[in-house]
């Protein structure tokens, strides 16, 4: 076994995410992913999630501090996504390149990258947004169209997983758990559960294009219908009324719906391991990027339009019961207060049209 402390898979994914996958030295900023012409299914990846701080002492470790816990050796914080040429140059010269510099460089070209994202998104100009297929694969790309029930996209790059993830999906499409098998799309606000396993294609603009047969739009309810619960306070507890616990339902009910459901992570009940968001999972890897919003979105698309099947009655129903599309989340403050998170939701909600409001939703460290 290696004592190197190496970075974890999901720290390197974040890393280059933040970074946009583009190299983060001083005036570099190389591409860093992309299709390989050497097969359809080929993805040819320079960049690398480089050490600040050595990985390990010894001969060659540079930057390296053994006062440094494994766990902050570790840490996206000790991490710079680099292209293959620079991460061998700051790797040769710790002069030159010492911690601080690296630091310096890493904020910079984040910032650069979140000030290039916020141009884009405030002038309007067409920006490739977040497709998610399963929980593995993310990628940008365009939505084509949709034809005899089979949605098709033009996948551009990925984000989380590559071609092999993707065609393995295929693969094992038939022993995937059914609460798996759905497509999200942010530029739609919107998602359908998979009737069949996705195809890919190599185009010839050097993407792929991806058609995936969908059921038809889940069943939501009118807000109205509601059921009845507890009624929850600003402070998130049950509240009286009299002396007796407040109920609400239907529409008064719906911001509770939202918190509670969004609030609730994935794998926290032990008899629904699938039900649930990942927003900690996302919140926790991309805090400050603004990726960030998009990621959770898609965690919103999903609680709104894929159905969940009770694995102890089978019953299915869209966790978020009566939302059709989402525009999107918004986080109104980057650091939550005692785990709860003010955000924005904009959403269009079945027996309501579109619907805006403010909620704190719960991220456990
Ligand atoms: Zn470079």
């Amino acid at each position: 076994m290696s004592n190197r402390d190496e970075f974890s898979p999901r720290t390197k994914k974040a890393v280059a995410l933040r970074a946009n996958y583009q190299c983060s030295f001083r005036n570099c900023s190389q591409p860093t992913s992309g299709p390989s012409d050497e097969s359809p299914e080929a993805v040819n990846m320079t960049g690398k999630a480089a050490h600040i701080h050595a990985a390990a002492s010894g001969r060659g470790a540079r930057r390296y501090l053994a006062s440094m816990t494994r766990e902050k050796r570790t840490h996206i914080t000790n991490a710079i996504w680099l292209c293959a040429t620079h991460a061998d140059l700051i790797d040769r010269d710790e002069v030159t390149y010492t911690a601080d510099v690296l630091h310096t460089m890493k904020a910079e070209h984040e910032a650069k990258c979140a000030e290039r994202q916020r141009h884009a998104l405030s002038s309007g100009e067409p920006s490739p947004d977040l497709i998610a297929i399963g929980p593995d694969i993310v990628f940008v790309g365009t939505f084509l169209g949709v034809e005899n029930e089979v949605w098709s996209f033009h996948l551009k790059s990925f984000f989380d997983g590559d071609v092999h993830t993707l065609i393995t999906f295929a693969d094992h499409y038939d022993q995937t758990t059914t609460n798996d098998r759905y497509i999200l799309v942010n530029e739609l606000g919107d998602g359908r559960a998979l009737r069949a396993k996705p195809s890919v294609t190599r185009d010839t603009t050097g993407g792929y294009t991806v058609r995936c047969p969908v059921f038809p739009s889940a069943t939501r309810i009118s807000a109205a219908d509601i059921p009845a619960s507890w009624a929850l306070s600003d402070s998130h507890d049950l509240m009286t009324n009299n002396g007796n616990w407040a109920i609400v339902s239907g529409v008064d009910a719906l911001p509770q719906q939202l918190k509670t459901c969004l609030s609730h992570q994935q794998g926290e009940s032990p008899f629904h391991r699938d039900f649930g968001t990942r927003f900690a999972e996302y919140y926790n890897l991309l805090t400050d990027s603004l990726w960030l919003d998009r990621y959770l979105s898609l965690e919103v698309i999903r609680q709104a339009a894929i159905p969940y099947i009770n694995p102890i009655n089978n019953q299915q129903y869209t966790p978020l019961l009566c939302v059709e599309r989402v525009f999107g989340i918004k986080i109104l403050v980057n650091t939550p207060t005692k785990n709860w998170l003010p955000v924005r939701v904009d959403l269009s909600v079945k027996g309501l049209g579109r619907w805006q409001h403010d909620l704190s939703v719960c991220i456990p460290p």
